[in-house]
């Protein structure tokens, strides 16, 4: 239990009424005691200055915090200045990515998958950082073909990857298939389930459709049949995420990360459901 690791995701606010709000949610899931707090980073460096000050500002409340940084769009310089204004603010864990533009047009930065970032950051920094990166149980939607994705992973492994923080997803089964495929072929970082808590039905589609996360029917269905009465979808969601987390921790499951959205709860009623502090 001790070797888990919990965590918490935030976005970096647009607004200072925004960031004062979420001064109040990381305080009351401080509480918790996770291991860290991570950042969002915007497609193409568009919250380069929010995730910055976001990450200083956890991290002067005494949390330990992991910014967030995705190659696309961006250049060899912009990387290694950042990494340098991070290393300089005592951070000393980022989840590294390869990033996504919201309109799906971009020109690829000099680093063109994770994996290269990922090469990068060890060949410049050392073992100063912990890199977590992307994973994805039911596979990227980008991605050849399922084969071609664990492919991928293990690159972003041997390029030095620590641990992985997994796309959300409400099918355990994909989790441990995942896991088993990936240790079949040699990797062993530690996989942490990344959970999304479900308090809205319209939105989560929304995401899950475009991130290639998977709805199972069933959930689809319940979640349906509640139309716009929000107090049971969230009782719903609730009691659906707690059993995931309760299915994947009972087998063996490294830790969670939360993806908060920036909300106190659901994320906090999971959290005390599983009895986690
Ligand atoms: P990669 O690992 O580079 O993979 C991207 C795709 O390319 C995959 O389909 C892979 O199979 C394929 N691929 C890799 N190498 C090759 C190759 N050599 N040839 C052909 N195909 C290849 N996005 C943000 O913009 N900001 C964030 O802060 C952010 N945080 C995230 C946190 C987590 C935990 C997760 C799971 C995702 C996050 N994302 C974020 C979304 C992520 O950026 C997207 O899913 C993005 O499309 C892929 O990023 P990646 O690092 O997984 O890419």
């Amino acid at each position: 239990m001790t070797d888990r690791l919990f965590s918490f995701e935030f976005f970096p606010p647009k607004t200072a009424v925004g960031a004062e709000k979420l001064a109040a949610v990381h305080d009351e899931l401080a509480q918790l005691n996770p291991a860290y707090f991570s950042v969002t980073f915007g497609a193409g460096g568009s919250t380069r200055d929010g995730t910055l000050d976001t990450v200083k500002s956890i991290k002067a409340k005494g949390s330990d915090a992991a910014p967030h940084i995705s190659c696309i769009s961006s250049n060899r310089e912009e990387i290694d200045e950042l990494l340098s204004t991070y290393r300089d603010n005592g951070i000393n864990r980022l989840v590294a990515l390869r990033g996504d533009m919201p309109s799906g047009q971009y020109t690829t930065g000099e680093f063109a998958y994770a994996n290269e970032l990922v090469e990068h950051i060890r060949n410049t920094t050392g073992d100063h950082f912990h890199i977590e990166v992307a994973s994805y149980p039911e596979f990227h939607p980008q991605a050849k073909n399922a084969e071609d994705d664990i492919q991928n992973f293990v690159r972003k492994a041997q390029a030095g990857a620590n641990s992985s923080i997994t796309q959300y997803f409400y099918n355990a089964g994909a989790y441990f298939a995942f896991v088993e495929r990936v240790q079949a072929a040699g990797v062993d970082i530690p996989i942490i389930p990344g959970i999304m808590p479900i308090s809205n039905y319209s939105n989560l589609a929304r995401f899950s459709d475009a991130c290639g996360a998977e709805i199972p029917r069933w959930i689809r269905k319940r979640l349906e049949s509640y139309g716009d009465d929000s107090a049971s979808i969230k009782a719903f969601g609730e009691e659906v995420v707690t059993k995931l987390c309760e299915t994947l921790l009972d087998q063996g499951a490294p830790g969670i990360h939360f993806y908060t959205m920036n909300q106190v709860q659901p994320n906090k009623a999971i959290w005390q459901n599983l009895k986690l502090s």
